[in-house]
């Protein structure tokens, strides 16, 4: 077992990962059965990676022998690579080889398929923490108004990928279906419901017909479910999630400062009725769901860290757990070629965040639930803090 220093030592490294993304040429998986025993990506919603690779299959996530896990981000500046040598795949950083690392395998429900024929691997994802992560939709209607969110490439990924991959849609019953598969073959107890915003924002019906189908398939109400949806503008609407089974929620507001806010996510400040109006329906979500049981996220990098910081701290004293994954520079956003922060500003905020959260009280559940993977350095730190590795 690694000591806590020997963690946080290896989290710097994590951190580089996550600053740099990983160079590696395609053809290095070609020794693991990515789409049959190991984990493909598919790309239901937001591409992650800093180059698109139709056609090419690159794998999910991988974990270290400490037990942390990463996510692969391909960036091919990166002076992070991965080698293969004797039957084993190694991390090496400006050349230095690190640790062997192991590849996700591919869940078993990834191989089956729904009563109407599609494969459940292109329904939902299966994510860090086996949670269980549907896009209903692949698109994101604010494109329409030229009003998408600037660190999100949701509608260049469709464009790119959802023909070749044949990602659509999905039905309430198709992730019902899923949901029960992973739940019952996969150690699954945690799914998201996501996507990009609807035309006219009708979400709310689509959710509660979701959160129906898969307590029928179930056959319990608590499905241990997270609706992640925009700010309604009639907040009252919230309770309806609550009153479906929907254990939480999460209500991504991206930034705490009103003007970078405006700025970078245009469609959420003029479609959901503003800043203030999105810290109401987050302060509003905890009253309905519950202390813990609201979350958000912000995009770490992109505004001042003590601008981030502030958000999560008042957040926190209103119940609602945010999140703050690091800005990723992704293929195809308008911020693609931008740079994510350096390391150790991300271990930084990570730690000053699980401080926050411990003087909230809030526990690892709480985090677990509004999020859609338990890997992010805030997960680490809780993790390490509190020997969850
Ligand atoms: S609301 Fe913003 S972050 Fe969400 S899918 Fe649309 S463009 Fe992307």
């Amino acid at each position: 077992m690694s000591s806590k220093e020997q963690l946080y030592k290896e989290l710097y490294t994590k951190a580089r990962v996550i600053s740099n993304g990983i160079n590696v040429k395609p053809g290095i998986f070609k020794n693991i059965a990515l789409g049959s025993e190991y984990m493909e990506q598919v790309h239901g919603l937001a591409e992650s990676d800093r180059h698109t690779h139709v056609g090419v299959d690159f794998p999910c996530h991988f974990t270290s022998p400490s037990g942390i896990v990463y996510n692969f981000v391909w960036d091919l500046r990166s002076p992070i690579t991965i080698e293969y040598r004797d039957g084993n795949y190694y991390l090496f950083d400006t050349g230095k080889e690190l640790f062997p690392i192991t590849f996700a395998k591919r869940p078993h429900y990834y191989g089956l398929k729904t009563s109407d024929g599609v494969e459940m691997s292109h329904i939902a994802n299966f994510t860090p923490g086996n949670t269980v992560r549907a896009a209903y939709s692949n698109e994101c209607s604010l494109k329409d108004k030229g009003l998408d969110c600037l660190f999100c490439n949701a509608n260049v990924t469709k464009d790119t990928y959802a023909e070749k991959e044949d990602i659509k849609w999905k039905t309430p019953k198709q992730i019902a279906e899923t949901v029960a598969a992973a739940y019952k073959y996969d150690g699954s107890r945690h799914i998201q419901i996501t996507g990009g915003f609807i035309p006219e924002r009708r979400e709310v019906e689509y959710y509660l017909d979701v959160a129906e189908a898969i307590q029928e398939h179930l056959g319990k109400k608590d499905f241990d479910g997270n609706a992640c949806v925009g700010a309604p503008q009639d907040i009252s609407i919230i309770e309806k999630y609550k009153e479906a089974g929907y254990r939480t929620i999460a209500i991504n507001i991206e930034f705490w400062d009103k003007n970078f806010f405006k700025t970078i996510c245009p469609g959420k400040e003029q479609e959901c009725g503003g800043f203030d109006h999105w810290v109401e329906a987050l302060e509003y979500s905890a009253s309905v769901f519950g202390y813990g049981n609201a979350g958000t996220n912000f995009v770490a990098g992109i505004e001042p860290k003590e601008k981030t910081l502030e958000g999560i701290e008042y957040l926190a004293s209103k119940g609602v757990v945010a999140t703050a994954g690091a800005f990723n520079p992704n293929a195809g956003s308008k911020l693609e070629g931008h740079r994510s922060p350096w390391e150790e500003w991300n271990i930084d905020l990570a730690q000053k965040a699980y401080r926050i959260y411990k003087n909230a009280g809030f526990t690892f559940d709480n985090l677990y639930y509004v999020a859609p993977a338990d890997n992010t350095l805030i997960h680490d730190v809780f993790k390490i803090e509190e020997g969850l590795l």
